[in-house]
C-alpha cells in the first residue's frame, strides 16, 4: 500500500507515548523487593505471561507463597502497548497453525477457544474494567491475490469452528468504508477487543487479592542453581530462594542462555488518532467495531477504542543488530510517517484527523510465530517465549502449560507436541541480521508481486521458518 499523501502533518502534535498507558486509572507503583526472602514459586515478568502464570499457579496451589518480580511496571512491556486483539488462536492464526501443527490443529483450536472463553469469564467474574468486547474481525483484501487467499481460508476455517462470511467489495465497504478494499473475510467468533493495559492492571489486582505478592521496580539480574533451590538475584540486591521459577520475560534480555537462539526482538509500531466526531464516524461506518487487518504479508491491524479513536499499527517490523533493545527504538519517526500515510490511503475521508499518540514495542519473534517452552536447572526453571505478534490471548494458554510444568503434572495443553517442541533457531550475528533483512525484503517484494514468494521465502517455508510482524 502506498501513501496518497505523506501524512506527516497529522503527526505534528503527536506524543511519543503509549495510548493505553496514558490513562488516569493507571495504578500506583507497587513497592520493590528490598529484603531477601524465600518463596514456593517466583514468577519473573509482569506482562500477561507472568500475571496469568502467577494466577493459575496460585489457583492450583493456594497455600504456596507466589512472588512476582517485575523489573519496571506491570504492563510496561508488550502487554501494555499492543493492539488489543485478544485472539483465540494460540498458533498465530489458523493458516500458521495448519502449516506447523497439522496433526494437532483441531485440539489446538478447541483449547484456544476455551482459553479465550476463560479470559472472558475471569474479566466478567472479577469485573475488570478493560472494555473487553465483541468477537468479530474483518480481514480485508487490498489486492486480488489477497482476496484469493481469504477465499481459501473461508473454505477451510468452518471445519475448525470459525463462523465466516466472505464479502465482496461492496459488502465489506458497507461494514467499513475504504476505497482500497477489494473484499474481505468476516470472522464472527474468534477474537475479542480489549484495552490491554487495563486488562493487565486488573489481572495484577486479582492476583494480589488471591495472595500473589507483586514487587515492581525489581529487576532480576540472574538465576543460580543451588541444588534443590534456585537463587533469584535482583539488582536491589535482595534475593529470593525458591524451588520453582517461571520466566515471562518476552523479548527482553533472557536470564537463560538457551532462550536467545530461538527469538529475535523485533519492534512493532502503532498510532492512535484523536477521538472521531460523529460526522467522521459516519464517513467510515464501522458500526460493528470489528478488529481489522489487511491480508498482505506485511499487514496493518486497526481497531476502534472505547472513546472512538482509531488505533492503526503494524506493517514495519524493525530489528536492530545484536538483538538491540533500547527505549529510543520506540520512537521511530520514519515508521510513524509511513503508518500515517498508509492510514490516509485507507481512509481518505478522514483527511485532517490528527494522531495523538505514537509508540513502538518489542515482540519476541520466533521462526514458527508461536510460543514454545523450555526448562533449566533440572526443571526448577520454566519459561514460555516466542508469541511473536499474537500473545494477548495466547499467553494465558502458555501460563496454563507453565503452571502444569511447575506443579509437575500434565494437562490437555502441556502434553501436546506443540508444548514439547522448539522452533528452528535463528543463527548468531552477523547472519541473524542478514536473515531477518533478507526475509523482510522478500516479503515486501511478494506483496508487490501478487503474493508470489521468491526462492528465499520458498526455502524458508520448506524449512518451517518465516518472519512477520
Ligand atoms: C506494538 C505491539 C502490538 C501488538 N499487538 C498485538 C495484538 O493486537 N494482539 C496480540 O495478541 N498480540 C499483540 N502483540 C504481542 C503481545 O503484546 C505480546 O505477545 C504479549 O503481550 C506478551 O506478553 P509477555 O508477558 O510475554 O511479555 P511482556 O508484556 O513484554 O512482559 C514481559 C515483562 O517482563 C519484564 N522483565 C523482563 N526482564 C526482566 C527481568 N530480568 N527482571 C524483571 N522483569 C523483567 C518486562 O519489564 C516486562 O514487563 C503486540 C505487541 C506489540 C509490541
Amino acid at each position: 500500500m502506498t501513501g496518497h499523501r505523506l501524512g506527516i502533518g497529522a503527526l505534528a502534535n503527536t506524543k511519543n507515548e503509549v495510548f493505553w498507558l496514558d490513562d488516569q486509572s493507571i495504578p500506583e507503583m507497587r513497592a520493590p523487593l528490598v529484603h531477601s526472602t524465600s518463596a514456593d514459586c517466583v514468577v519473573v515478568g509482569g506482562g500477561f505471561t507472568g500475571l496469568w502464570s502467577a494466577l493459575l499457579i496460585k489457583e492450583r496451589r493456594p497455600n504456596w507463597r507466589v512472588v512476582l518480580l517485575e523489573g519496571f511496571r506491570i504492563a510496561w512491556g508488550a502487554s501494555g502497548r499492543n493492539g488489543g486483539f485478544c485472539d483465540a488462536s494460540v498458533t498465530h492464526g489458523l493458516s500458521n497453525g495448519l502449516a506447523h501443527f497439522q496433526d494437532e490443529i483441531r485440539i489446538l483450536e478447541e483449547l484456544g477457544e476455551k482459553n479465550l472463553s476463560a479470559i472472558e469469564e475471569l474479566v466478567s467474574g472479577e469485573q475488570i474494567d478493560c472494555d473487553l468486547s465483541g468477537r468479530g474481525t474483518l480481514d480485508v483484501a487490498t489486492e486480488q491475490w489477497q482476496l484469493d487467499d481469504l477465499a481459501e481460508i473461508a473454505k477451510i476455517a468452518p471445519e475448525y469452528g470459525y463462523e465466516v462470511s466472505l464479502l465482496d467489495s461492496s459488502e465489506v465497504r458497507k461494514r467499513v468504508d475504504s476505497p482500497t478494499y477489494k473484499g474481505g473475510l468476516y470472522i464472527g467468533n474468534r477474537c475479542a477487543m480489549v484495552n490491554p493495559a487495563r486488562l493487565a492492571w486488573g489481572l495484577a489486582e486479582v492476583a494480589q487479592r488471591r495472595g500473589v505478592e507483586i514487587f515492581e521496580g525489581t529487576l532480576v539480574a540472574g538465576l543460580e542453581d543451588c541444588g534443590s533451590e534456585v537463587e533469584v538475584r535482583t539488582t536491589a540486591p535482595a534475593t529470593v530462594r525458591t524451588p520453582r521459577v517461571v520466566l515471562g520475560t518476552n523479548a527482553f534480555p533472557p536470564l537463560l542462555k538457551g532462550i536467545q537462539p530461538f527469538i529475535v526482538p523485533v519492534y512493532d509500531y502503532a498510532l492512535v488518532t484523536e477521538p472521531l466526531h460523529s460526522d467522521r464516524l459516519a464517513a467510515i461506518g464501522w458500526f460493528g467495531r470489528e478488529g481489522l487487518s489487511d491480508a498482505g504479508n506485511l499487514f496493518h491491524y486497526y481497531r476502534m477504542t472505547a472513546d472512538n479513536r482509531i488505533l492503526f499499527g503494524g506493517y514495519d517490523a524493525v530489528y536492530h543488530y545484536g538483538n538491540g533493545i533500547k527505549p529510543e527504538y520506540g520512537n521511530n519517526v520514519r515508521t510513524f510517517a509511513k503508518l500515517s500515510s498508509h492510514f490516509f490511503t485507507t481512509f481518505p475521508q478522514l483527511d485532517g484527523v490528527e494522531f495523538t499518540h505514537a509508540w513502538g514495542g518489542v515482540i519476541d519473534t520466533s521462526s514458527r510465530f508461536a510460543m514454545h517452552f523450555g526448562q533449566r536447572f533440572r526443571k526448577k526453571v520454566h519459561y514460555a517465549v516466542g508469541f511473536t505478534g499474537l500473545g494477548v490471548g495466547a499467553t494465558r494458554f502458555a501460563a496454563d502449560v507453565l503452571a502444569d510444568r511447575v506443579i509437575g503434572q500434565e494437562g490437555p495443553a502441556s502434553s501436546l507436541r506443540f508444548a514439547r517442541t522448539k522452533p528452528v533457531p535463528f543463527p548468531p550475528e552477523p547472519f541473524r541480521k542478514l536473515v531477518v533483512e533478507a526475509t523482510k525484503q522478500s516479503l515486501i517484494a511478494a506483496d508487490r508481486n501478487q503474493g508470489r514468494r521468491n526462492l528465499w521465502l520458498r526455502l524458508l517455508d520448506r524449512a518451517g521458518v518465516g518472519f512477520d510482524s
